[in-house]
């Protein structure tokens, strides 16, 4: 595995210039402007690809109604900042290493902490310091299963990560259907349509894996259960997997420095309607949008509208709240089915209630994450003692006993009631609902790229899986796509067989 990963990294770097080649080949003019819809990952991502693809000339305009960073925030507790959404990357995320690696940031690795498995009433399973130990219980409780999810988890990373060597070469695809057929043909294009219980269960894993550690994985990932279709499932296994890290100082970090590093105009603006301007043979996009103050709020300021070029949405259409329709195509859009889970994330400073686990004493309280069960009734989905964005050489975890900063997910904001028995006592309690990632059930397909000629949906591609390099690599699509498109160089876009295609271009 890491021999892959060597060899993808040294394509990254290396075919780059294919790319960059590839672009100086092409003599079209360039477009005039470009707009992009949302400061998040995947729209900063988008400034910075489509930046490299098109070149210096180009205007780029990202408009942002609140935050730039989106669903990557922090908060802060006594003077120390947290990440309340997006906060672990995989180690064998290209995409945002690259980045990271590029804006000059540094790697926050996680601090080494025990996981358990609460089930409402008792911890089910309970990880030690033992890691042989902890094999032979797992083997001892669920026979191979572990094994067999390992090994399946490691096999759909491995065709995932084609996508960097498709992506150095300069390919595009139009679709997410088409990506993933790219990637792991139509046995990955299943992986969308049927629950990651039922492909675990045909592998071979026990029921009581999937119910005990799947069911957990999924609930603190996506707050849903082990009905999430399978693809988003392994991913959700592989954000469960060692090596993970951060990025120091906060993920959000990576989207502004992605907007500098592209030389993009941040408008601090609410779109919200685009329209299409026939053009000749082609078409240019009316945004119209009104101007918001720093708190996100829409000021006084009177609406106002530009045209451009290429536009890319880089906000989930099914979001509330997002204020954004599309007017004036002929056939009208097709509709974006589908709605997003709300998970709360509270930020508690406080001491944890120990008890309520079973743990009278708190300096016996081994665990810095709790994971849970699909247990009916049970109010939260998992508690982490979790470490500020900044850490020092001589940071270490708080003793059990001590007040420490937990992230709790749930479902609803937790009352008064569920924090008094998750908490002897807290100092403060700061909860962010967010419309987190896709409600995965709730759409009929998976969602268009491509809205209209020289219009881009990026967050089509979380209803495959959500996370940071899923919007990093459908920025890095996105922007291949346009370029390919912009330049009518069609030969760049949804080509099959694509393993082989690239093994003979070497
Ligand atoms: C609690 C939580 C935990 C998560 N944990 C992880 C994790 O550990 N690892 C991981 O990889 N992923 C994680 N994710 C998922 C990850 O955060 C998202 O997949 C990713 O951040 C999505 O980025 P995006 O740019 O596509 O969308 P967003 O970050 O949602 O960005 C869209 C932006 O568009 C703006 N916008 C919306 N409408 C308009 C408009 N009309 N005009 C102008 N601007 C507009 C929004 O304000 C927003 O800033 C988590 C998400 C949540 C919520």
């Amino acid at each position: 595995m890491s021999g892959w990963w060597c060899s993808c990294i040294l394509t990254l770097t290396c075919l780059s210039a294919v790319v960059e080649s590839n672009s100086a080949q092409v003599d079209s003019a360039p477009p005039s402007k470009i707009a992009i819809v949302g400061a998040g990952i995947g729209g900063t991502a988008t400034a910075h690809f489509l930046r490299q693809h098109f070149g210096p000339e180009v205007r780029i305009d990202v408009y942002e109604k609140a935050t730039v960073g989106g669903r990557l925030a922090t908060v802060t507790v006594n003077h120390q900042e947290y990440e309340s959404g997006g906060s672990i990357i995989h180690s064998l995320n290209l995409h945002m290493q690259d980045f990271v690696k590029q804006l000059g940031l540094k790697y926050r690795k996680s601090v080494a902490g025990k996981t358990a498995v609460f089930n409402g009433e008792e911890f089910i399973l309970e990880e030690t310091d033992w890691y042989l130990l902890d094999l032979f219980r797992l083997w001892w409780r669920y026979g191979f299963s572990f094994i067999r999810l390992q090994m399946w988890v490691e096999e759909v990373m491995e065709k995932f990560m084609r996508i960097y060597k498709y992506q150095a070469h300069g390919y595009a695809f139009s679709s997410v259907e088409e990506l993933l057929q790219s990637l792991g043909g139509s046995a990955f294009i299943n992986m969308t349509r049927r629950s990651v219980s039922e492909s675990l269960l045909e592998l071979g894993v026990s029921q009581r894996f999937i119910d005990e550690v799947v069911a957990g994985v999924m609930r603190v990932n996506y707050g849903q259960s082990v009905s999430i279709p399978a693809f988003v499932g392994a991913v959700s296994l592989a954000g469960a997997q060692a090596n993970l890290w951060a990025v120091e100082g906060g993920n959000k970090l990576v989207c502004s420095g992605l907007l500098n590093a592209a030389k993009a105009n941040l408008i601090k603006a609410k779109v919200t309607t685009i329209s299409p301007q026939a053009a000749g043979d082609a078409f240019q996009y009316r945004l119209s949008y009104s101007p918001v103050d720093e708190k996100g709020t829409e000021e006084g300021a009177a609406a106002a509208a530009e045209l451009y070029d290429i536009v890319v949405v880089a906000t989930p259409l099914q979001v509330n709240g997002t204020g954004l329709s599309f007017e004036g195509f002929d056939p009208p859009l097709p509709e974006i089915g589908g709605s997003y889970h709300h998970t709360v994330a509270s930020i508690v400073h406080g001491y944890l209630n120990c008890s309520y686990f079973g743990f009278a004493d708190p300096k016996l309280f081994p665990f810095a994450s709790v994971l849970t069960t699909d247990t009916p009734g049970l109010f939260f989905n998992s508690a982490a003692s979790i470490c500020p964005v900044n850490i020092s050489a001589a940071f270490r975890r708080k003793q059990p006993q001590e007040a420490a900063v937990w992230k709790v997910f749930s479902q609803q904001p937790l009352d008064k009631k569920e924090l008094k028995k998750l908490f002897k006592s807290y100092y403060s309690v700061q909860a962010t609902d967010w419309q987190a990632y896709p409600q995965y059930g709730t759409a009929p397909g998976l969602p268009p790229l491509l809205l209209h000629d020289g219009l881009y949906y990026l967050n089509g591609v979380e209803w495959a899986a959500s996370a940071m390099e899923m919007s990093a690599m459908a920025a890095k699509n996105i922007a291949l796509l346009a370029y390919h498109r912009w330049n009518r160089q069609l030969e760049m876009i949804d080509q099959k067989d694509l393993v082989h295609k690239i093994k003979t271009e070497l």
